[in-house]
């Protein structure tokens, strides 16, 4: 067009999507275009361009880009270059195109192909899962939030009873045990969108309850909200209760192997280290668990079954396996000896040892109960007496080595049999079966049998038959302990015999005694009244002759009274008489009857007495003996100085000191003085006159009258005796009254009364001398010399007093005599004194019994007979 005339000012563009190459611009640019344009344009931007164009035309300011003055040909060949290289540059692209869409293509078929497979098995797994949905145990379901169920497994009908249908678009709560758990199950999925292994207790068409374990997740809508949830139910129920059962299996175990107080269990590792002790081991050992595990040493003494034990434990390190237990002995925390019993075996795992497992049990204590069964054994077995033990029937089923010495039975021959086996037939029906009658009824038995041995010579037991009981209380055995007696009787029989003989001879010996005492008394009145009288009557030798008689008279005298005491009191013969006396009195008279004893030895007899008067409740004769005895000897062991004589009252007690400055008697020799014929000098060198029986019959009166002696004394520092007695205030009322009496009293001893009517019976004809020399100033006395005379004289004429000898040898004696006149009219109550040289207080008592009212022992003294009858005579 360039080149034609009309047409050469005609601008052109050249438009252009295939001639892209800046070549082609170039071209296009020699070919005269006034612009090069590339497909695709904008169409405002490409009417822009046009519109510029036409501007320039317009303006003239278009510049007419005149072709290259090249020849047609050229300009063609250049053309079509440019052409073929289009159309190989095309070529090229189509071969690529052609290519790429090759490979689109198969590409395409690939993914139709694996789109069909992805749809075949989609829809496979689709009825897989379908499958499964409706065939699965487990319960698939999904439900709104507001608990309309949407979908179900059909498989909840297996689990629930419901059917799948009678469930769907029902609430979720219909198969809810608990309804309430909802809402906790709600808050819990909405807080962590889903749930694993969550437990749940549903409900079945019968309301029994179902463990369910639940897996749950929260399902959000497009907006983001949660809309409702997918999960799965799976039935637990079994594994609970199976769980249930383990754990009840469970705390039974754990019950048996840390709740059973005596026993331990244990295991080791391959070294012996303790790697787990249940808990009981602190009880038994008193050693924490912590103490005990990993070790190795089990804190065992050094004992030689600890070193068996340890030989054993590392044989089942070894791998050996042992029968039996291992003794084991502990050291409590306490420091007490625990025996444990073991049983322990390794544990191997492919043929090595991997540990030792066992059981400890504490038997101690039953060690202890062995050893003390096994000493009751030893004691029956060695037991000095038969033991026998029966069924209840009485047949022998023990029987002890003794039984069999002493029977002559072995055990063999008595096992099995009845004790009757050594029965002698000596004792009756009625005896055995008291025995039986006994022990049937659960009471002991205890008697003598007379049995027979083997040998059939009899023999004595001591028999105490038991019934044996067992924890119920009911009787199951018997058992016999028997001691054989035979030697014990034939002594207890020969004692008996010698102790019968004793007494006859005790008797004898008493009868002795007292017939001694009568005939050296007797004498006595006459050589005392006889001499008395002389002292009184006569002057100068004389009188001094008369007072050696009178005083070895006396000593004579208390000489046979200590024998006669002693006698008594060895006898048991003495009894005590008690009554109410001024004991101040009785010291004063004692005092004055040895006055002129102290007198002649230069010693004064001093009374100390805190009151005048001190009643007393007491045996006066023996009390007077004991002060008698006393001052005695306080005078007969002192050569200058004093003795004094004190009362006093301690607390309870009367206490009589009789002190003196005498020789005094040595330490040692305190209690020896008390002892019978005791003196401290002895033998051929004894330097005082007596028996040595004096002391011991103080003591032993003074035991008899509740008090005691002490006796403090040193050599050359005499000698202090105190006598303590029995006090009571109430003899203190009394006080006054005797008081009275006794001023009375003492008024009339004096007296003398000569209207006095006195029978005197006597048949010793000095003594009646004698008692007629002593009564003839103050009273009227006739004698006669037997009982008959007596009972004549007392018919003749009334007497005011009748003196009676107890000991008339004629055929009355002195009591019969006085039961006679008692029945005389008029002596009924007349005064009847009976004289006797028995002078015992039994006989007293008789005498009083028998007739008479008065006693006097002889012999008496001139004083004593006056003063009695002054007493009498009132
Ligand atoms: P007897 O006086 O008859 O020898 P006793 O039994 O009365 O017997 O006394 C035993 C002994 O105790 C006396 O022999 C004497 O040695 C000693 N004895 C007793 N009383 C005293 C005393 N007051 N002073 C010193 N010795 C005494």
């Amino acid at each position: 067009c360039k080149k034609d005339k009309l047409l050469k000012n005609i601008p052109f563009i050249f438009y252009t999507a295939t001639y892209t190459d800046p070549k082609d611009e170039e071209f296009a640019f020699s070919l005269g275009a006034a612009r090069f344009i590339l497909k695709p344009q904008e169409p405002d931007a490409f009417i822009t361009i046009v519109h510029d164009v036409l501007n320039e035309v317009k303006n003239c300011s278009f510049v007419d880009n005149p072709p290259e003055d090249k020849p047609e040909i050229v300009i063609l060949k250049q053309y079509n270059e440019a052409l073929v290289r289009k159309l190989e540059d095309k070529l090229l692209e189509t071969e690529r195109a052609e290519k790429v869409l090759r490979i689109l293509a198969e590409k395409l078929q690939k993914e139709i192909d694996e789109r069909k497979r992805t749809e075949n098995s989609l829809r496979k797994s689709e009825e897989k899962y379908r499958t499964i949905f409706e065939n699965v145990q487990d319960v698939f379901y999904q439900v709104k939030l507001d608990g309309t169920i949407c979908e179900l497994s059909p498989s909840i009908k297996y689990h629930s009873d419901f059917s799948r249908e009678e469930l769907i678009s029902s609430h979720i709560t219909n198969l809810y045990y608990e309804p309430d758990d909802r809402k906790a199950f709600l808050k819990k999925i909405k807080e962590i969108g889903e749930l694993r292994d969550y437990e749940l207790r549903i409900k079945t068409k019968s309301g029994k309850i179902v463990y369910a374990s639940i897996n749950a997740r929260l399902i959000f809508d497009a907006d983001g909200k949660p809309d409702h949830i997918d999960g799965s139910i799976r039935d637990i129920t079994e594994r609970k209760l199976a769980e249930g059962e383990l754990k009840a299996s469970e705390d039974k175990m754990r019950m048996l192997v840390e709740g059973t107080p005596h026993f331990f269990f244990y295991t080791q590792d391959a070294n012996a280290n303790i790697t787990y002790v249940s808990p009981t081991v602190e009880k038994i050992t008193g050693y924490s668990v912590e103490q005990w595990l990993g070790q190795n040493h089990w804190f065992v003494s050094n004992s030689k079954i600890n070193a068996l034990a340890i030989e054993r434990a590392k044989n089942h390190v070894e791998g050996q396996i042992t029968s039996g237990p291992i003794l084991v002995e502990i050291i409590h925390a306490d420091g007490n000896m625990v025996t444990l019993e073991v049983y322990e075996k390794p544990i191997i795992k492919n043929d090595t040892v991997i540990g030792l497992q066992g059981v400890a049990h504490d038997i101690t204590e039953r060690k202890k109960a062995q050893s003390h069964i096994k000493l009751l054994n030893r004691s029956i077995e060695q037991s000095p007496v038969s033991v026998l033990i029966t069924d209840l029937l009485g047949n022998i089923e023990y029987a002890n080595p003794k039984f069999s010495e002493t029977s002559g039975f072995s055990e063999n021959e008595v096992i099995g049999k009845n004790p009757s086996i050594v029965k002698s037939g000596k004792q009756s029906q009625d005896f055995y079966k008291n025995l039986w009658d006994t022990i049937l009824s659960g009471n002991d038995w205890h008697g003598e049998l007379h049995n027979k041995k083997k040998s059939g010579e009899l023999f004595w037991e001591d028999v105490i038959i038991s019934p044996i009981k067992d924890e119920e209380g009911i009787v199951t055995h018997f058992v016999a302990i028997k001691e054989d007696i035979t030697e014990k009787k034939k002594m207890l029989a020969e004692l008996i015999e010698a102790k019968e003989k004793a007494e006859e001879m005790n008797r004898l010996k008493s009868n002795f005694m007292a017939n001694m005492s009568h005939e050296l008394r007797t004498p006595l009145v006459g050589l005392l009244g006889i001499s008395e009288f002389m002292i009184d009557e006569y002057e100068g030798e004389c009188k001094a002759n008369a007072e050696i008689i009178h005083a070895s008279g006396i000593r004579l005298l208390n000489t046979v009274r200590e024998i006669l005491d002693f006698a008594k009191l060895e006898s048991d013969n003495l009894s005590v008489s008690l009554s109410v006396f001024n004991l101040t009195k009785l010291l004063s008279d004692e005092i004055t009857l040895y006055k002129k004893t102290a007198a002649r030895k230069g010693v004064s007899l001093i009374e100390k007495y805190s009151t005048e008067e001190m009643l007393i409740n007491s045996d006066e004769r023996l009390l007077r003996e004991i002060v008698d005895n006393l001052i005695n000897n306080a005078i007969k062991f002192t050569n200058e100085g004093s003795v004094t004589v004190s009362v006093s009252i301690l607390d309870d007690k009367i206490a009589v000191k009789i002190a003196d400055t005498g020789i005094g008697i040595h330490k040692d020799k305190h209690d020896y003085i008390f002892e019978e014929f005791r003196q401290v000098s002895e033998g051929m060198g004894r330097r005082f006159e007596g028996t040595g029986l004096g002391l011991t019959i103080v003591k032993k009166f003074l035991h008899l009258l509740n008090g005691s002696i002490e006796v403090k004394s040193e050599i050359g520092a005499g000698s202090t005796f105190t006598i303590l007695l029995p006090y009571s205030n109430s003899l203190l009322n009394a006080n006054k009254i005797t008081k009275r009496d006794e001023h009375k009293h003492n008024a009339n001893v004096t007296s003398i009364n000569t209207k006095y009517k006195i029978l005197l019976v006597e048949d010793d004809a000095i003594n009646c001398r004698v008692v007629e020399a002593m009564l003839q100033k103050s009273y009227n006395v006739v004698s006669v010399n037997n009982g008959y005379n007596a009972i004549e004289e007392a018919k003749n004429q009334i007497f005011d007093i009748i003196l009676m000898d107890i000991n008339l040898k004629d055929k009355l004696n002195g009591l019969q005599t006085a039961q006679f006149i008692r029945k005389i009219d008029g002596y009924e109550n007349k005064p009847i004194v009976a004289m006797t040289a028995y002078a015992s207080s039994n006989d007293r008592d008789e005498f009083l019994s028998s007739g008479c009212s008065h006693y006097i022992s002889k012999p008496f003294s001139h004083k004593d007979i006056l003063k009695l009858l002054n007493d009498i005579t009132g």
